[in-house]
């Protein structure tokens, strides 16, 4: 983008973004969805109350998948149509056949795909939005990167809230009105990662969503913050954290039971990272399925982040976990590695597993590789496990969207449908499968009946 093309979009106003939205949505290559955001904080905050454009509107020309086209019994084509969606209340109002003279927001055509989750990040701490900055060479297990969080943190501190509104509005470009993100509760940040954090998604609440994990990320046990968790499961989180109870925390038993009890306790939900792998790995899955299963109030709330420990086990141990997982309905997060650890994603969704991805870092002092985009994390998965048919890559869409897909196994349309939340993306591409498999361009994002651009 020249200079003089970003300068006249930050002098876009509120008037003129209502006005130009159905520009905006006709996805103009100028007006990239980055570029409303190029302004500074306060411009970025302007924009962020700009973004409603009142309680009902319409949008025409917006293609929806319907069916599937079949020969000699294998799905070849998606079939597409355009319609006229009205929305209300933040919520899909109607679904009706399209009019193209209808006083409308024109859709231009454009795929519309439920809005995309990033169901792991850690959005408290980044340097996105500062200088660039590559991972240090002498920072290689998890309890050297403790040691040196201890010392950036406190500068980190300083400008969280800011930081975690740029991450909110690359999330945004790419799709992503909601997110699950872990935050920082250890004896540096103390609560101030998790106040920082929820002041940034206060400044967000009109266009972002996001439930959050409190993550004792130096280690329970080892940094002794059972004290700050506590007053953290008091704090409006949603999922109690843990990390590595083995490793870092130097006894499995003590520290899960730890984060078992205070979710228990203030009926939260379970997210721990488990990096560990080998017995100690599977000793950690294997307690938490069977506390899960002694207290049914955490099934369907209870999840493992990474779990690489899956990755190394064979095929037979993996499907026997993977059953185990899926009776006890706890999750799994992963987010999509490669090289040499490939989790079997394929055979956790084969026996049922909530599989959900997320970008984990995007730039920061663990890792400078997330991009923002889950659909990339569903085209990840499509290339390393080999979903290259029209069927495949349209199911893909579900690691992006958290299991919402327009069209059933047998193409029956089963989203949109009046009644849904109005959380949605305009795409650029024909169909879901070609959306998963050319990472196409999100032209417009609408969370909850509010166009976010
Ligand atoms: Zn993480």
């Amino acid at each position: 983008m020249t200079k003089l093309n970003k300068m006249a979009l930050q002098r876009i106003t509120r008037k003129d973004f209502i006005k130009n939205s159905s520009i905006l949505l006709a996805g103009s290559s100028m007006l990239s969805c980055s570029s409303l955001f190029a302004g500074s904080q306060s411009e970025r905050n302007d924009n962020n109350k700009s973004t409603a454009i009142g309680d009902a509107f319409m949008l025409k020309n917006v293609r929806l998948e319907t069916g599937f086209e079949y020969e000699e019994g294998e799905v070849i084509a998606t079939r597409t149509g355009l319609f006229l969606i009205e929305i209300s209340n933040g919520k899909i109002k109607a679904i009706q056949p399209n009019n193209p003279n209808a006083n409308a927001i024109d859709a231009k055509g454009l795929l519309l795909l439920p809005a995309f989750k990033d169901m792991h990040i850690h959005l408290d701490k980044t340097f996105y939005g500062g200088p660039w900055q590559a991972r240090r060479k002498k920072n290689r297990t998890v309890g050297d990167m403790i040691t040196y969080e201890q010392q950036i943190l406190p500068a980190m501190l300083s400008t969280s809230t800011e930081r975690a509104e740029s991450l909110i509005e690359l999330l945004q470009t790419h799709g992503s009105s909601f997110a699950r993100s872990h935050v920082n509760i250890e004896p540096t940040s103390k609560l101030d990662s998790l106040k920082n954090l929820q002041q940034a998604l206060e400044n967000k609440k009109d266009s972002f969503a996001a439930e959050l994990v409190a993550f004792p990320q130096h280690g329970i046990l080892r940094s002794r913050s059972q004290h700050l968790m506590q007053e953290a499961a008091k704090m409006g989180i949603d999922f109690i954290g843990g990390l590595d109870p083995q490793a870092i925390d130097g006894d499995m038993e003590k520290s899960m039971d730890f984060v078992l009890q205070l979710a228990l306790d203030h009926h939260k939900g379970i997210d721990i990272h488990l990096h560990e792998g080998g017995e100690n790995g599977l000793k950690t899955v294997n307690y938490l399925i069977d506390r899960v299963n002694e207290n049914p109030a955490l099934k369907g709330k209870t999840f493992i982040s990474h779990a690489f420990v899956l990755a190394r086990l064979d095929k037979s141990k993996q499907e026997e976990i993977a059953e185990k997982l899926a009776n006890a309905r706890i999750g799994i997060i992963s987010t999509i590695p490669f090289g040499s650890m490939i989790m079997p994603i394929p055979t956790l969704y084969n026996y049922g597993v909530d599989v959900r991805t997320g970008n984990d870092s995007i730039v920061d002092h663990w890792d400078t590789f997330g991009t923002g985009s889950v659909l990339q994390k569903a085209n990840l998965m499509a290339q390393l496990y080999g979903y290259s048919t029209e069927l495949e890559l349209s199911r893909c869409l579900k690691l992006a969207t958290h299991n919402i897909l327009p069209l059933d196994e047998k193409g029956n349309q089963q989203w949109p449908k009046a009644g849904d939340t109005a959380d949605l993306v305009l795409v650029d591409a024909s169909c879901s499968a070609e959306a998963v498999s050319r990472i196409s361009p999100v032209k417009s994002l609408i969370h909850k009946g509010r166009i976010v651009y």
